[in-house]
């Protein structure tokens, strides 16, 4: 049997981006396969960003919400989008869509098996998820979703609510209301440690009893460490996709947008001459996200004060450019506008004498 055009080693957001992208054409110059030994992972996930009006048609939001808040116990600070809302996709329907349309293409065929080696073909993706250990922080996060016995009344996004200084780290409490009634809630942690999450989950489903004001029924339970910025190249089987390439942004783990963007791109560059170019952290973007990522390891306990001073000085439309794409302007007016002598110390590799 001939080798195949292209082989994606992973089903997950990378991987069926990419492979869903690659279906948009119907024919294509060779077959293409992907392997994954479960291909029921995205369905345990809910993926949020900030997205525009020209991105909400290709990202179709389930649920979008115009105002965020950040908070630390004393202050609190409500951004209002304009140009940019955030957004929720349910893994469930991002995995759905995605394997329907793969399934449509008559050269596309998705594998249920766990490579060992890397695989035969002419351009080879490879999204197996990196260690843990190969990450400086890590955001470590129990979320719940739950049905109440009453509405809420919640009409904006808990981002970062009730941040405080724990786990050697950052801790918040993160509150989507997805509907009325509905809730997903998540107790996260940015911290260099590696956390136990059955230890965290006991912890957070205490915190959960005394923060919800009615009864409530579980629905889905979710959880899971994203790392947050690469020590430094890793090994891949072929060309390095999704969170192994470094398409979860440092700061935040924000990733889901940042893989399909890059799907389509990648798509286009293979039809038209069939190579792709790997991809690569925007330099001034990775710098930045480097600053804030020292001093969430070496200053955590002034972590919560710098997000809230963040939040102070950036509009709602500059906080969701910066946490989603992070342009030289979006750069430039946070720099003008983020604490200086915190954002000065680190970038000088100095974050231990603020
Ligand atoms: C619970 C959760 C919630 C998240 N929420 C958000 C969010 O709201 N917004 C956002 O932007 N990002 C979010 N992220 C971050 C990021 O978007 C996701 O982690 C995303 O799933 C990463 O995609 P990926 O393709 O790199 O890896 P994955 O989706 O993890 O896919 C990797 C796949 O590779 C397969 N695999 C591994 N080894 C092998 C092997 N040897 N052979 C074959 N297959 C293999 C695995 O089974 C897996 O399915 C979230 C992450 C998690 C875990």
């Amino acid at each position: 049997m001939s080798k195949p055009w292209i082989h994606i080693i992973g089903a997950g957001v990378s991987g069926l981006s990419l492979a869903s992208q690659l279906a948009q054409y119907e024919d294509l110059p060779g077959t293409i396969k992907i392997s994954d030994p479960n291909l029921d992972r995205a369905k345990s996930q809910t993926f949020c960003f900030w997205f525009n009006e020209e991105e909400s048609a290709w990202l179709k939001p389930e649920y979008s919400w115009p105002k965020w808040r950040l908070s630390n116990g004393q202050d609190e600070h409500v951004h209002h989008g304009h140009q940019y809302k955030y957004g929720m996709v349910s893994g469930e329907r991002f995995r759905q869509s995605a394997l329907k349309t793969i399934a449509e293409h008559p050269q596309i065929e998705l594998v249920q098996e766990w490579l060992l080696d890397q695989p035969s073909a002419e351009h080879v993706f490879d999204s197996r998820p990196p260690h843990l250990e190969e990450f400086y922080i890590k955001q470590s996060f129990i979320g719940f979703e739950i049905e109440g016995t009453h509405n809420y009344d919640l009409n904006q996004v808990a981002l970062m609510d009730d941040l405080s200084f724990a786990y050697g780290g950052l801790r918040f409490r993160y509150v989507l209301p997805i509907t009325a009634t509905r809730l997903l809630v998540e107790y996260t942690l940015f911290t260099a440690q590696i956390v136990n999450l059955d230890n965290f989950e006991q912890e957070c489903r205490l915190a959960l009893d005394e923060d919800c004001p009615f009864d409530y029924k579980h629905l889905r339970l979710e959880k899971a460490h994203i790392p947050m910025g690469l020590r430094g190249e890793i090994n891949s089987w072929g060309i390095p996709i999704g969170t192994r390439a470094g398409m979860c942004r440092d700061a935040t783990g924000y990733g889901f947008v940042e893989m399909q963007r890059w799907a389509k791109l990648a798509s286009q560059q293979l039809i038209a001459h069939n190579r792709v170019k790997a991809y690569h952290n925007p330099r001034l973007r990775s710098w930045m996200d480097t600053c804030l990522l020292r001093l969430i390891e070496h200053r955590p306990e002034l972590s919560p004060q710098i997000f809230m001073e963040l939040a102070r000085f950036l509009s709602g439309d500059q906080f969701a450019q910066f946490m989603m794409r992070c342009h030289l302007k979006d750069a430039f007016s946070m720099m003008l506008k983020a604490p200086k002598k915190s954002f000065i110390l680190s970038a000088m590799g100095k974050p231990q004498w603020i």
